[in-house]
């Protein structure tokens, strides 16, 4: 008998088991079990050849059509060259010094064969395939293998074709004993789920294809389970330590404030608004997350959300993800705030609170004077990088942290902000990000968060119109984009020009693929060819703080025509006056990324433009993805597509990390309906018993999923 936290190797022997774990990671019973099938061959259906692509190891099922011998003439040796079919296309092997194949590959026959695929004059081949016939008649075991009518196709590796990972499961699902089955009998009564074990062997070597659908939903469970367990504990451990509540002030600083506003809030800046005051009022420390497209108003929410906590005699504080940005926020809420943000100063209002800025590159005497005001409460409004956060900078009564933009921000951060509270307190917390992201993606990767989305513009927000423009196809178009450019400063506006790089980086000679282009070349070419007698800026993240912020202030204050510049601009930049964007190299950025760097143009009365440059060629997933991108401007619609476009694999950083991802088997695009209910019975889970103490199987289920913590959805480089 064996359980699922057993080593392989006593079951599967040393070597086996050996290859098993270099080959694939794959080291205990539930590390193979957990190992689903890439996809399902039917007995007596054929893999389609034409769906194979060049360089990937593939298994197909396919019969062999043709064997034949020839002698190398150079070395004393034989080539086997072999046929197989898919009925319509072909595959051609070849075996080099392997001729006693030729008795087993009898045309007619078919099994499995996999390897990885190359091209030789024009037609795919595998070279020196492995292969698993299915009618090896003498041997029983193969036989057995291939019984069933649905056979299992596994992610296989060199040396461990699927059959042989077929071979291990089965060895060890003959075996298994799974015990208490770690999903409480009521949830799977009232989910029909199947039990473990008979998912597990319905996953591996399902009966029918209802069993295969049975298993799939109940392993998908696990995989949403453990997720929401985890985000369940995080929400609860969040509120046990309380916040000190902030109850609206009448005739106070956000009474004052929302007297002069210029404009009228919309509709759901009004209701996001309230849905935050009564979580302000309230003892439970808020987490929230408030999602809204660039230019969507989120600024003047946070800002309301700080001056009900200064109306309390509390601090707030926004930490912005680069010193420039921080600089630029508290300008912004500074200007926004006019005498109601000048304590101190001449000509403040009565009771008007001080916006102090504080970042790690001020000079001493500067920064010794923000932490004084910090410490002494003097500053109501702090802002500052995340780092302030990190420092342990001393404040007086953090009531409320306001994080802009969420994905360079993650779980253990917000952990610590929440032990920044007075006394045993944790300060409320409003999370900002104008990355839209899809309902089940915000609940499965930022499911510790309330989440609320601002879905409408402003009022008399222009349109921003995007174009990709095909300079391969189409290199005419290329002086057009300048032209168009001078147009725009023509008639007083301003423009950016984005490049992927910064250019100061020692030359790789690695790639034979262009490198992308950079700010440091383009922006002299363009000085000297055609932008010629306008005024350009540079601007990239590897300057000194005091420069960006010299340039930032140049651009904002119309001193210079166009900016040329890295993605340092996608977050929070707002120059009404820039009306054009121009993007080179569109395709080395995410939909995501674009579609946040348009935002900073369109931001005035003028109608935005956007030109996505690329050289990449039409019929291209990239270029389908820089369509996606023309064709809308609804963040929470390119989201999904973008989800669509992407492979899933990458969205919990699985990729990057290395490791195996969490979800194999739930999708966040499909399986909303597991993802929803799941995290409902997660909730009421952990509210009986939150350290599920009754609950030991989901306990171990939740230790064993992998570090949630990676889940950067959004972190694309
Ligand atoms: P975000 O932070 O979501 O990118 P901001 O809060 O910076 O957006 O708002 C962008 C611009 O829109 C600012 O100039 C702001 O003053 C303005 N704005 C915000 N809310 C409204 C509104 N309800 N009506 C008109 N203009 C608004
Ligand atoms: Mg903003």
């Amino acid at each position: 008998m064996a359980g699922l936290r057993d080593k392989l190797p006593l079951l599967l022997g040393a070597k086996t088991a050996k290859a098993l774990a270099t080959s694939l990671e794959i080291e205990t019973v539930s590390d193979l079990l957990r190992h689903y099938p890439r996809r399902y061959a039917e007995r007596g259906e054929l893999t389609d050849i034409a769906g194979l692509e060049l360089g990937e190891h593939a298994t197909v099922l396919a019969r062999v059509e043709k064997v034949s011998k020839r002698r190398m003439k150079a070395r004393n040796g034989t080539i086997l060259d072999m046929v197989i079919t898919d009925g319509k296309r072909r595959l051609t092997c070849a075996f080099f010094n392997q001729a006693w194949r030729e008795k087993d590959l009898v045309p007619g026959k078919t099994g499995l064969f996999a390897g990885k695929v190359s091209a030789f004059r024009d037609t795919l081949q595998l070279t020196n395939p492995e292969y698993e016939l299915f009618d090896a008649e003498n041997e029983a075991e193969a036989m057995d293998n291939f019984l069933a009518a649905i056979i299992p196709v596994y992610p296989a590796a060199q040396g461990m074709p699927t059959w042989s990972i077929a071979k291990c499961v089965r060895q060890v699902l003959d075996v298994l004993e799974v015990g208490d089955d770690p999903m409480p009998a009521e949830l799977r009564r009232l989910h029909r789920l199947s039990d473990l074990d008979t998912a597990l062997h319905g996953i591996h070597r399902p009966e029918n294809w209802a069993h295969l659908e049975a298993s799939r939903k109940r392993l998908k469970w696990d995989e949403a389970m453990a997720v929401q367990l985890i985000f369940a504990q995080r929400r609860y451990s969040a509120v046990s330590r309380p916040a000190k509540p902030n109850p609206h002030v009448s005739g106070g600083l956000m009474d004052a404030f929302d007297k002069r506003l210029p404009f009228d809030l919309t509709a759901g800046q009004r209701a996001i608004g309230d849905e935050i005051a009564a979580d302000l009022a309230s003892e439970h420390p808020m987490n929230r997350l408030l999602q809204g497209e660039v230019g969507s108003g989120k600024t003047v929410v946070a800002l309301r959300a700080m001056l009900q906590v200064v109306d309390n005699g509390r601090q707030a504080a926004m930490l912005a993800p680069t010193e420039v940005l921080a600089a630029q926020h508290a300008r912004s809420l500074r200007e926004m705030l006019g005498d109601l943000g000048q304590a101190g100063e001449l000509g403040a209002a009565e009771n008007a609170t001080k916006v102090t800025l504080l970042t790690g590159s001020m000079g001493a005497k500067e920064r010794k004077k923000s932490l004084l005001e910090i410490v002494s409460g003097e500053a109501g409004i702090v802002v500052g990088t995340h780092a302030l956060i990190q420092d342990h900078v001393e404040f007086a009564d953090l009531g409320l942290a306001v994080v802009d933009e969420q994905h360079r921000f993650g779980v253990e951060q917000r952990d610590a902000l929440r032990t920044r509270g007075a006394g045993d307190t944790s300060p409320h917390v409003l999370v900002m990000t104008a990355t839209p992201i899809p309902r089940t993606v915000a609940m499965t990767v930022y499911g510790d968060l309330e989440v609320s989305a601002l879905r409408e513009m402003p009022v008399g927000r222009s349109p921003i119109s995007t174009t990709v423009v095909p300079v391969a196809e189409k290199p005419a178009w290329f002086d057009r984009i300048w032209q168009r450019v001078r147009e725009e400063v023509g008639k007083g506006h301003q423009a950016y020009v984005v490049c992927p790089r910064i250019g100061d980086e020692p030359p790789s000679d690695k790639s034979d693929k262009r490198p992308p282009l950079a700010v440091l070349d383009v922006a002299p070419e363009l000085e000297h060819g055609p932008l010629q007698g306008l005024k350009i800026g540079v601007l990239h993240g590897r300057m000194p703080p005091d420069d960006k912020d010299a340039v930032m202030r140049a651009f904002s204050a119309a001193k210079l025509d166009v900016l040329v510049a890295t993605t340092v601009i996608e977050v929070g930049v707002n120059v009404p006056n820039a009306t054009a964007m121009v993007i080179m190299d569109a395709d080395r950025f995410g939909v995501s990324q674009l579609h946040q760097l348009r935002g900073r143009v369109g931001r005035g009365s003028v109608p935005g433009l956007c030109l996505l440059v690329t050289e990449t060629l039409d019929g291209t997933a990239t270029r389908e993805r820089l369509a996606a991108v023309e064709s809308t401007t609804d963040g929470f619609e390119l989201s999904r597509l973008d989800l669509e476009l992407r492979r899933e694999g990458d969205i919990l950083g699985a990729a990057q990390s290395g490791k195996r991802s969490t979800l194999k088997l739930l999708s966040l695009l499909r399986d909303e309906d597991v993802i929803a209910a799941s995290r409902q019975s997660a909730q009421e889970i952990v509210e009986q018993d939150p350290e599920l103490k009754k609950y030991r199987g989901l306990a171990q289920m939740v230790d064993d999923v992998v570090d949630v913590d990676r889940a950067e959805y959004l972190e694309k480089s």
